[in-house]
């Protein structure tokens, strides 16, 4: 293999680019020329392409060209991302193809999320054409792998904005229902929840009415500033995917509350801030962990597969990392389809967790 092509697409996450640069580095190191190619699928189907290795003179050794160097700690994607409807289509994935083959290329890795990853393997089907996807999803809803890459940064940025707003809310003795991103998976609020000790949780996979999820925060506040506990702040953490806006639910449980006109419940929605920013060590680390099994595997002949983080077991196959697999493409999107409707045992045991510590959340 002499060239591959590599695209960021979908939703945008931190670690991408420090996965274009592992992708790029281990690529010049076995003599693969690296194409970048801009804003996705689009790209691909329009011919966008950028060199990302250079020769160098003299002995003619492949080396990143230099904004390669620079990128890794830059969040978002210099690439660039769109969504793609032709992508959607066989006659989209086919010129795709025809133009990575014009521009020299014999194998591809895509970095995104789970509908990027469908295209992947989409691509791969009609095509033929060899293809590679590493996981990159704030939102953590990829199958077979413990984390995509972006999470844990998102992770760190909401724990800090959260701390943020508990030395507010101490001050003022106030609760605050704090909104972060999930329109499906309910893993951010989940797993912040417990790094920022909240009082409660929010997710989608709970299942609750709107009534029922109006009635828990309301619980929550009750207990939290009962004279008995007499805490100092209330934070609830709220996934974007139950179905109530903030700003609603603050009203619907102030007015449950009216019987306590001390307790002030305001409400922040972090939205896009929790995308940006710079990737952290972790992502970095999984990123270059993602980036090496990705380019071993398409030297060596792999295709339709996605590299992942393994829960362990015997699915996939192994790489030269024993924390990473690479997983069948179609695997991959039917696990992802079971995270998604609630019937993983991944996303199982999450609530199942989940609901173990409310009372702990609570205390
Ligand atoms: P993400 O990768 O973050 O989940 P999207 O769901 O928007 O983001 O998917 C990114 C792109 O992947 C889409 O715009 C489309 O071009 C392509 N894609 C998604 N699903 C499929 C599919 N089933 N077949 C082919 N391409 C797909």
């Amino acid at each position: 293999m002499e060239r591959i092509a590599v695209l960021t697409s979908g939703g945008d996450a931190p670690g991408m680019n420090a996965a274009i640069r592992a992708v790029v580095k281990v690529a010049a190191s076995r003599g693969v020329e690296v194409l970048g190619v801009r804003r996705g699928y689009d790209g691909l189907i329009d011919g966008d392409v950028q060199p990302l290795t250079r020769r160098l003179p003299g002995g003619g050794r492949l080396a990143p060209t230099a904004d390669v160097e620079t990128m890794g700690s830059l969040g978002g994607t210099v690439l660039g991302s769109t969504r793609c409807p032709r992508f959607l289509t066989s006659d989209g994935r086919l010129e795709a193809a025809r133009r990575l083959r014009d521009a020299g290329a014999e194998g591809l890795v895509v970095i995104g999320g789970n509908g990027s990853m469908a295209g992947a393997h989409a691509f791969a089907v009609d095509t033929g054409f060899p293809v590679i996807g590493i996981p990159a999803s704030i939102d953590n809803d990829i199958g077979l792998t413990r984390e995509a890459l972006g999470v844990d940064t998102a992770l760190n940025t909401i724990i800090e904005a959260t701390d943020r707003i508990s030395d507010t809310a101490r001050s003022h003795h106030r609760a605050f229902i704090v909104e972060v991103m999930g329109r499906h998976s309910g893993y951010l609020a989940m797993a912040s929840a417990v790094a920022a000790a909240a009082d409660a949780v929010l997710l989608p996979e709970q299942g609750r009415s709107y009534d029922e999820v109006i009635a828990a925060v309301a619980d929550a506040i009750r207990a939290s500033f009962a004279t008995a506990r007499d805490k100092n702040r209330v934070l609830v953490i709220k996934a974007e995917g139950v179905d109530i806006p903030t700003h609603h639910l603050v009203n619907e449980v102030s007015a449950e509350l009216a019987d306590l006109p001390q307790v002030e419940v305001r409400g922040t929605v972090l939205g896009h801030l929790v995308r940006g920013g710079s990737p952290s060590f972790r992502d970095r680390l999984l990123a270059g962990r993602f980036g090496l099994t990705a380019v071993e595997g398409l030297v060596g002949g792999a295709t339709d597969v996605m590299a992942g983080w393994t829960y362990g077991g015997e699915r996939g196959v192994p790489t030269s990392d024993p924390f990473i697999r690479l997983f069948a493409l179609d695997d991959v999107l039917v696990e992802t389809e079971a995270l998604m409707d609630g019937t993983s045992a991944v996303t199982m045991d999450r609530v199942r967790r989940m609901e173990a510590i409310q009372g702990v959340l609570a205390l």
